[in-house]
C-alpha cells in the first residue's frame, strides 16, 4: 500500500500508543475521583494539556479539550451574540455548516486559493463580530495570511473604539491541518481562538482542543459535570489527551525534516508525473499536491489507483463521500470538467521516497490507460 491521503487521516504513532496505553489500563481512574490514583491522573491530564497549549504558545487555562476539530469550531462560533460572522469560501464543513446556521456570509478568494482582502475588507462592517479563516486549508493545503488578517482587525478595532463603536471583533482560525507542518504560536499569529485536531498529527481520532483568549467568552457545547470550565461537560478523555500531548510534541520537534523532504517529493512528483495541470502552485503546505487531469473523471481513476495499491483523494474525505463536488476548488474558479479530473495528494510520516516513484509511475501509467480508454 502506498497512502497518499494522510490530510484526511494520519495513523497513530508508535510513541503517542505507548504513551496512551496505561491510561486505558491502568491508570483508568475518572480525574474527578477523590483517591489519590485519581488525583494523580488529574495532574497529569493538565500537564499534558499544558504540553498542548505550550506547543501554540498559550497556557492550559485557555485550551477547552474537545471530541475533535468539528466539536473545537462549532464552539468557537458561541462567542457571538449579536454580531455577524464573516467566513472563508473555502472553509472546511465544519465551519462552514455552522457560520451558516449563525446566518455568516462568505468571503472570497483569489484564484491561487489565498483569501481575497479586499472582498473581506468590502464586508468587514460594524456589525462583523467574529472572521473565521482556516490556517490551511484542507483541500488545497493553501496557507493564508493570518498576520495580515490580524493586522487589518487591529486597524478596525481602534477605528472601531475612536468612533464609539461598542461590537468586538474576534478571529477564529481552523489550524487542524496546518498544525503538522507549520509552528504555530496563537500570539504571533494574532488569533483570539484557534482550533487544532490530534488525529491530523499521528495522534487519535475524536480530540482537539480550541485556544481561547481570555477575552473571548463562550457558551458551553454540553452542560453536565463543569469539566473544562464548564464549557465541554463530560469525563475527560485522559488517554486521548495524553496521546494529543505526545503527538504535538513530536510533531513540533519533526517540522522543519518534514518540511525539507515533503518540499523535495513535491519537486520530484511534479517532474515524474505526466499531462497534468497543477492546482496548488504556491502559498500550500509542502505535503499537499493538487492536480488536475482534464478530461478524466478522477473519481474512476482513483478507484484504478487503489487497485494498484495507491490511496489518494479527490476532496475532502466527507465531501467525497458523499459524492458532494468540491467547493473549494469551485472558488478557485475551476470548471466542472477540472474540478471532476482533480486529484489530492497527500505525503506524510507513512511514505519514502522510493514509494513517491513508484506512486508517479503508477498514476502515469493509469492515466494514459485512461486517456486510451476515452479516445476508444
Ligand atoms: N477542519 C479541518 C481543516 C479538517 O481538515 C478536518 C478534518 O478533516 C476537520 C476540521 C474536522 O475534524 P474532525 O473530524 O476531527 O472533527
Amino acid at each position: 500500500m502506498i497512502y497518499l491521503d494522510h490530510a484526511a487521516a494520519t495513523p497513530v504513532s508508535e510513541k503517542v500508543l505507548k504513551a496512551m496505553e496505561p491510561y486505558f489500563t491502568v491508570d483508568f481512574f475518572n480525574p474527578s475521583a477523590a483517591y489519590l490514583p485519581a488525583k494523580k491522573v488529574a495532574a497529569n491530564y493538565e500537564t499534558a494539556k499544558g504540553v498542548i497549549a505550550h506547543a501554540i504558545g498559550a497556557k492550559s487555562s485557555d485550551l477547552v479539550i474537545t471530541a475533535g476539530a468539528t466539536e473545537a469550531n462549532n464552539l468557537a462560533f458561541s462567542c457571538l451574540g449579536q454580531g455577524k460572522v464573516l467566513y472563508l469560501i473555502t472553509e472546511h464543513a465544519s465551519v462552514r455548516a455552522v457560520a451558516e446556521k449563525y446566518g455568516g456570509e462568505a468571503v472570497k478568494v483569489l484564484p491561487s486559493g489565498v483569501i481575497d482582502l479586499a472582498d473581506l475588507k468590502g464586508k468587514l462592517n460594524d456589525d462583523v463580530q467574529l472572521i473565521s479563516v482556516a490556517l490551511a486549508n484542507n483541500e488545497l493545503g493553501t496557507i493564508q495570511p493570518l498576520a495580515e488578517i490580524s493586522a487589518l482587525i487591529r486597524e478596525v478595532k481602534i477605528d472601531r473604539l475612536k468612533r464609539g463603536v461598542k461590537m468586538p471583533l474576534y478571529l477564529h482560525s481552523d489550524a487542524s491541518q496546518a498544525i503538522n507542518l507549520l509552528d504555530i504560536n496563537v500570539a504571533r499569529l494574532g488569533v483570539d481562538l484557534l482550533t487544532i485536531n490530534a488525529a491530523k498529527v499521528y495522534g487519535p481520532k475524536g480530540v482537539g482542543a480550541l485556544y481561547v483568549s481570555h477575552d473571548v467568552r463562550l457558551s458551553p457545547i454540553s452542560v453536565g459535570g463543569g469539566q473544562e470550565n464548564g464549557l465541554r461537560s463530560g469525563t475527560e478523555n485522559v488517554p486521548g489527551v495524553i496521546g494529543f500531548a505526545e503527538a504535538i510534541s513530536r510533531a513540533k520537534d519533526h517540522i522543519n525534516g518534514n518540511r525539507k523532504k515533503y518540499a523535495s517529493w513535491r519537486k520530484m512528483l511534479l517532474q515524474e508525473l505526466q499531462g497534468y495541470e497543477l492546482i496548488n502552485k504556491k502559498h500550500t503546505l509542502d505535503n499537499f499536491v493538487v492536480l488536475c487531469y482534464n478530461g478524466i473523471d478522477a473519481e474512476r481513476l482513483i478507484f484504478l489507483l487503489e487497485d494498484q495499491g495507491i490511496y489518494v483523494a479527490t476532496g475532502a474525505a466527507c465531501a467525497a463521500s458523499k459524492g458532494v463536488r468540491s467547493h473549494v476548488l469551485k472558488a478557485i474558479g475551476l470548471s466542472d470538467e477540472q474540478i471532476a479530473g482533480s486529484l489530492r495528494i497527500t505525503f506524510g510520516e507513512t511514505n519514502t521516497e522510493e514509494q513517491i516513484h513508484e506512486a508517479a509511475r503508477i498514476i502515469n501509467d493509469a492515466v494514459a490507460k485512461e486517456y486510451r480508454r476515452i479516445m476508444g
